[in-house]
């Protein structure tokens, strides 16, 4: 039997929807629009890519944006310095600082800087430390996005396997919190892991955060499992993107799962919106 596919881009576009009413509420109560700055250092083909569609999700949403385009010989106290001057403008609600950077810069370092408040990337040191002992913080996009889509399958998470594979700052470790706050059972695999087939085969959900095309075969799968597909890998001497899961394989054994592309990538930029959205409420909430 073939899995249901969850439909990331149809998630998102319902989701984006809702948004655009909250931001146009937003807008009557405190007389401004949600606003956020990206700043890109550098001319990185996928990095431009990346900002110019955030800058048309905010445009989509009735939302205020504006990009701050600096050279690759930008210094580290030349970023600092815009990113001080961007915690301080009232327009500004979020602030993300496009990366990677260059190599002479070093990113924690700025990101360090953000004021939490406008952590839209949820990136910063204090919005990770209050993800890790379930404070209310501004969550990491993509991970966000993930717990979206396995809401939207219906799945309790109470006391289910739950098995990510990747532990990145901004995927894999990000949405294993997440995954514990909503009571799974985790298990974090990543490259050293011992029989990796045999460890995702326990997995009620399994969240897949590598970067190797079709790593995770059909036959590692627990049949009817939820499966959440985030890597995003070219295909040599095409423009066609494959994901880190078998999606053929694996489509036929899942119960739900995600397409690449059309499952978390959608969700990553809405999430974006959504924590910008929230970050302007929280502004304005200190504000009275
Ligand atoms: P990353 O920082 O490169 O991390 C990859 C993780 O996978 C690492 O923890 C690594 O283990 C682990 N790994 C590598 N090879 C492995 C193997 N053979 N078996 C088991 N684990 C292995 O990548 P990332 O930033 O998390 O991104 C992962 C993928 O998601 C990429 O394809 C990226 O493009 C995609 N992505 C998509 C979105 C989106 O919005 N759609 C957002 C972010 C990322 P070690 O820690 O041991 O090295």
């Amino acid at each position: 039997m073939s899995a249901t596919i969850i439909d990331g881009k149809a998630v998102a576009a319902e989701i984006r929807e809702g948004l655009k009413c909250e931001v146009s509420s937003f807008a009557e109560t405190y007389g401004r629009v949600p606003g956020l700055a990206v700043v890109i250092v550098g001319e990185d083909p996928a990095s431009r890519t990346y900002v110019n569609n955030k800058k048309k999700g905010c445009a989509e949403l009735g939302m205020y944006s504006e990009e701050h385009s600096l050279p690759d010989t930008t210094t580290q106290c030349e970023l600092v310095e815009l990113v001080n001057k961007l915690n301080c403008d009232p327009k500004i609600d979020g602030i993300l600082v496009q990366l990677p950077l260059p190599k002479h810069i070093d990113a924690d370092a700025v990101i360090s800087t953000i004021d939490p408040m406008k952590d839209v990337d949820g990136f910063h040191p204090v919005s990770v430390g209050n993800l890790m002992i379930g404070r209310p913080c501004l969550k990491s996009c993509t991970p966000a996005g993930i717990m979206e889509l396995i809401r939207r399958s219906g799945q309790d998470l109470t006391g289910k396997q739950a098995v990510v594979v990747g532990r990145s700052n901004i995927v894999g470790k990000p949405v294993s919190l997440l995954l514990l706050e909503k009571h799974a059972t985790v298990t974090i695999c990543h490259s050293r892991t011992k029989d990796l087939a045999e460890a995702c085969r326990r997995a009620d959900v399994l969240v897949a955060a590598v970067g190797k095309a079709k790593l995770i075969k059909g036959d590692w799968i627990k049949p009817g499992a939820v499966v959440i597909d985030v890597g995003t890998n070219k295909v040599e001497g095409s423009k066609k993107l494959v994901g880190d899961v078998d999606f053929d394989e694996a489509v036929e054994v899942a119960g739900w799962i995600t397409p690449v592309p059309g499952g978390v990538g959608p969700m990553t930029i809405t999430m974006l919106m959504s924590n910008t959205l929230k970050a302007a409420k929280a502004i304005q909430e200190c504000r009275k």
